[in-house]
């Protein structure tokens, strides 16, 4: 029989077979990083497809970034031989919640040509909705409340099932009336954001049975990569879609969920009331029997569950096989991907967690030639960045076995943004091509997100935040009270901004020359958007700029930063043209993807831990194992054990994404929001095991400061590692070191040293990883 195995198959070891070859009913992968799970994945949908199965029209897989989707898109292809047409439900949980949606939009009072909105506009509009209760936005930051309707959003909860002590904990207890008056804005907007593209079709699949009749019949088979950082709407989207059974299923998610208004404000007050997300009285399926078994194969590994803090729920795996009884669970032990010293100290540092499903790693690879994970000292983050520069360049020349390595198989994984940009300061001064992924992004620049929001309402004219944040861009003399007027005049009839505009220019309520200056925006948004079916989208876009004043506005700006805007507006209009209409790239852009940079490019890659899930790199970089900042202070001050375990696990993430080098790095002193602070090396250095790990001689001079306390450090050279183990341990030797050197410090500096204390800048400040 062997000769007949495929291609595909023969290269899997016999667990990840079975994984691929159990194609009936529920299977569970759970297995530890690197044991091949998303290749287990991609060579399933590779099977059913030249077995013909189903489909890849028939076929749902999810994964956790763009860039992932795209990728196994490929190599699906290669598998199979030759290139898979379609598969146009192979993308994330968003994006393939968008394209539901657009199917269906009018089910949930939504046209399809509905506007996603990004955080920023998410505040914005509920900054407006503060300001209209006549309440305080300063004592009620929108931002906050952002994050509220956010959180209650991930565990798929309308406004009448928020817990009372957080409807409670706002604004005087109005965050009730707060929520259900942000989703009627938004309805009104014909908008919706990041939590509605679930929500909606959850509530669209409850309650119309035969849509989710028809989806049941299309998806023979559902796949889930990172399952284990699936938050509760995710799960219960996954499960509607899922199970086919009249049964309800047998899950304590429903039991969570508070099934009834408890203050009697409705859910929704619109006319076309969609019925609560998580009603327990609504079963989605009864009476409908599908196919029988239902073929989700989900994979994942709880110590990667990172997402907590957004919401996921790693018990999601625990339930799997509550509700899809007879699920077959499957583990891998065998790693593929790092050496045998990456492993030992990845596996050293997660036993320290408590609750973990616990699972076994091996490697057969036992090359003597393997380095030990390397941890280095630094003075501070700038000291560290030139270190790793360093690194890096000695890197690309040519080692004794005359290899020389790519700059596209290293990447720096941080653990808080604001830690990138010192990187890439010294990697410009280098003249070394890096690329950020995940980070703050072309698209979310000023004059970028000006320009698009010309586009977005010449494609959507009922877009008042794009209309608010033009009108009077470049100015045009309309000031805070013709705007303050026009949305009086908007809301009291409930019509779009430009609408109410276009009827205002036409009464005497404004001063002559505010009335012209909108009777022409007017005018022409009107002309702009009757070319949109029939100008090709780049010469539109170009038009809008130019007519508008925009591309002007730029261009007599004295500042030095002017000149970089307008090549960036260039660059935008470059990155329309491999879309085929506005609205398709308006859609890209709304999507966030990662995709912008260039991929034939080599570059070392820079990140957040966060969005380096899944990768692997062959060296790997961790700054900034500091006390504070890794283990970072929010997600102790605010997580206690539990965030300390999911810091743990982020580390966790960190070193498996390495398959032969490990360097982790951390430094003394670190200057946060324009302050030095002094630093203790971070606790999970401590976690790592002696016999995987080797402290770097330092060559670096710390000469520019004197060595300070460091001559008496156990970092010094002669020094043998053990002894940095032995007592008092590595913090207490720190301690002292830092005690000598602050003193040393401030007093040359004059630098305020403060004990540690990251304030803003960890990485809750929401970024939207591959979404
Ligand atoms: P993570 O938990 O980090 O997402 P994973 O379990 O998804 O990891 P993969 O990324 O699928 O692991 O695989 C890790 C590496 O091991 C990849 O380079 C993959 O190609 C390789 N690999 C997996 N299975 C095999 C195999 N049977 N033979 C050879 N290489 C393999
Ligand atoms: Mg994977």
């Amino acid at each position: 029989d062997a000769h007949r195995t495929p291609d595909y198959l023969s290269g899997l070891n016999p667990e990840q077979r079975e994984a691929v070859e159990t194609l009936d009913g529920p299977v569970l992968v759970l297995a530890g990083a690197g044991t091949g799970k998303t290749r287990v994945l991609t060579t399933r949908i590779a099977h059913i497809l030249s077995l013909g199965r189903a489909y890849p029209s028939q076929i749902l897989a999810v994964t956790f970034t763009n860039k992932a989707a795209r990728e196994m898109k490929e190599r699906i292809g290669l598998l199979v031989g030759g290139a898979v047409e379609g598969m146009p439900w192979l993308g994330t949980f968003h994006s393939i919640g968008v394209k539901l949606l657009r199917r269906h939009a009018e089910l949930v009072g939504l046209r399809s040509d509905f506007t996603i909105l990004d955080t920023d506009d998410v505040v914005r509009l509920i900054k407006q909705i503060i300001q209209a209760e006549g309440l305080d936005d300063k004592r009620w930051p929108a931002k906050q409340f952002a994050g509220m309707i956010d959180t209650w959003k991930n565990k798929a909860l309308d406004p009448a099932q928020i817990p009372e002590g957080d409807a409670r904990a706002f604004a005087n207890g109005k965050g009730r009336e707060l929520y259900a008056a942000y989703q009627n804005r938004l309805k009104t907007l014909n908008a919706c954001d990041f939590g509605d593209l679930l929500l909606h079709p959850i509530r669209i699949l409850r309650t119309n049975p035969d849509i989710l009749k028809d989806y049941h019949q299309k998806f023979r088979y559902i796949l889930v990569d990172e399952y284990q950082d699936t938050n509760t709407a995710q799960y219960m989207w996954l499960r509607l879609l899922a199970q086919r059974s009249g049964r309800r299923p047998i899950s304590p998610l429903e039991g969570e969920m508070p099934g009834r208004a408890e203050g009697g404000i409705p859910s929704d007050a619109g006319a076309r009331t969609p019925p609560s997300v998580g009603s327990a009285d609504i079963s989605p399926s009864r009476g409908e029997i599908g196919s029988g078994t239902v073929n989700i194969c989900c994979v994942g590994d709880d110590d990667q569950s990172i997402y907590g803090w957004r919401g996921a729920e790693v018990d999601n795996i625990l339930r799997f096989e509550k509700d899809f009884p007879g699920a077959k669970v499957i583990k891998l032990e065998r790693n593929y991907r790092s050496t045998a010293h990456i492993l030992g100290a990845a596996g050293h540092l997660i036993a320290h967690n408590e609750g973990r499903l616990g699972k076994t790693l091996f490697t057969d690879r036992h090359d003597p030639e393997d380095g030990k994970v390397v941890v280095h000292a630094a003075w501070d983050s700038e000291e560290e960045a030139r270190a790793v520069g360093e690194t890096i360049e000695s890197l690309q020349r040519p080692d004794r076995n005359g290899k020389r390595h790519n700059l596209n198989d290293m990447a720096i994984l941080v653990r808080a943004s604001f830690q990138m940009r010192e990187f890439e300061d010294r990697f410009v001064t280098l003249g070394l091509n890096y690329r950020v992924i995940g980070g703050p992004r072309f698209y979310e620049r000023l004059e970028i997100r000006d320009a698009m929001a010309y586009f977005r309402m010449v494609c959507q004219p009922a877009d008042d935040l794009a209309f608010e944040r033009i009108v009077n861009t470049p100015k045009r003399g309309l000031g805070d009270t013709t705007i303050r007027n026009l949305h009086d005049y908007a809301r009291a009839r409930d019509i779009p901004m430009l609408a109410a505009a276009s009827d205002i220019v036409e009464t005497d309520e404004l001063k002559p020359k505010a009335r012209k200056a909108l009777f022409d925006v007017v005018a022409d948004f009107k002309r702009w958007s009757a070319l949109l079916e029939t100008t090709p989208h780049t010469e539109l876009a170009e038009q809008i700029l130019d007519e508008s004043g925009y591309t002007a506005m730029w261009q007599n700006d004295k500042s030095a930063e002017a000149p970089g805007r307008l090549e960036n507006l260039k660059e935008l209009i470059r990155s329309m043209e491999q879309f085929e209409s506005m609205r398709g790239f308006l859609e890209h852009v709304s999507l966030v993807m990662d995709a912008e940079t260039n991929e034939n490019l080599d570059a070392v890659s820079i990140m957040t831990l966060h969005s380096a899930k899944g990768l692997e790199f062959e060296t790997v970089f961790l700054p900034g194992w500091e006390e504070g900042l890794f283990p970072h202070q929010r997600a102790l001050d605010e997580g206690g054990r539990a965030g300390l375990e999911e810091e743990r696990r982020l580390a966790y993430v960190g070193l498996t994404r390495a398959k032969r080098n490990c360097h982790i790095w951390f430094v003394s002193n670190r200057r946060i929001h324009g302050l030095w602070q002094s630093t203790m090396p971070s606790r999970f250095l401590d976690e790592l095991p002696e016999n995987h790990v080797e402290v770097a001689e330092t060559e670096q001079s710390y000469g520019g400061y004197g060595r300070g306390g460091y001559g008496q450090s156990r970092f010094d050279k002669q020094e043998p590692f053990q002894n940095a183990y032995a007592t008092p341990g590595w913090r207490r030797a720190q301690q002292n070191k830092t005690d000598a050197t602050r003193d040393n410090w401030g007093s040359r500096s004059g630098h305020a040293v403060e004990r540690i204390g990251y304030g803003e800048s960890g990485p809750r400040a929401r970024t939207i990883e591959g979404e």
